[in-house]
């Protein structure tokens, strides 16, 4: 599908005149009229409005010419799967699992071959044979190409690994020896947690800054105590 036919489809479903639409995305009925007729295609600003409007992705409105892969898992990328930023626009480069509430999931490509063998292993597809793809196709990809140019990735597990020792040598009565990090998306933020002594505590309690960032570490190895 052109340009001009997806404008026309999206216009109609959301039962709008060539007028709304214009005064919706700050035109003029007759550069609506153009772009339906194929004369013009939008600018690259309109094109951002007309994606928020009508929730469908850059690359939809200018009908489909790439086929999107998440730069981060590698899986194709549909606008119900695509991610969006925080102010609700597309991010066209990754799934929303990997990107979610303006954050990256996986710092680790580790953890998320892990994670994409589970959903692949099939009767046709040994885990083994799932692990050997993965491990090929996830280093072609933008995100971890970026990871391997800025070394961040290591550091970041470095860190992770200096925060697991320093929890393990806290030797906290009844606490399993933590093994583990994971990050966690925004909707934990102020979750409320209880303590094994029965006291309830605020995890990434947005009303002390200073302490979020530590917090945020301090619940991620509870996690992974309860859940590995
Ligand atoms: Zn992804």
């Amino acid at each position: 599908m052109d340009t001009k036919d997806v404008i026309l489809e999206f216009r109609t479903k959301k039962g709008m005149s060539q007028d709304e639409l214009a005064e919706k995305v700050f035109v003029t009925r007759q550069a609506v009229s153009r772009w339906e007729t194929g004369e013009t295609t939008p600018n690259t600003e309109t094109l951002k409005l007309l994606s928020k409007l009508f929730d469908v992705s850059i690359n939809t409105l200018l009908g489909s010419p790439r086929q999107l892969i998440c730069q981060c898992c590698g899986m194709p990328l549909e606008d119900a799967t695509t991610s969006k930023e925080p102010n609700g626009d597309f991010n066209e480069e990754y799934c929303k699992w990997c990107y979610a509430d303006g954050e990256y999931m996986y710092h680790n490509m580790d953890d998320l071959i892990e994670v994409c063998v589970k959903n692949m292993v099939s009767e046709r597809i040994s885990s083994k044979q799932a692990r050997a793809y993965m491990k090929d196709m996830l280093p072609k990809l933008d995100y971890w190409k970026q990871y391997k140019y800025l070394g961040s990735a290591e550091m970041f597990e470095e860190f992770k690994q200096k925060l697991i020792s320093e929890f393990n040598d806290l030797h906290i009565e009844g606490m399993p020896k933590v093994e583990k990090l994971n990050a966690l998306v925004g909707g934990y933020i102020n979750l409320e947690y209880r303590l094994p002594n029965g006291q309830i505590v605020k995890f990434l309690d947005d009303t002390q800054e200073h302490q979020a960032r530590a917090n945020e570490y301090i619940i991620q190895a509870t996690h992974s105590v309860h859940l590995f």
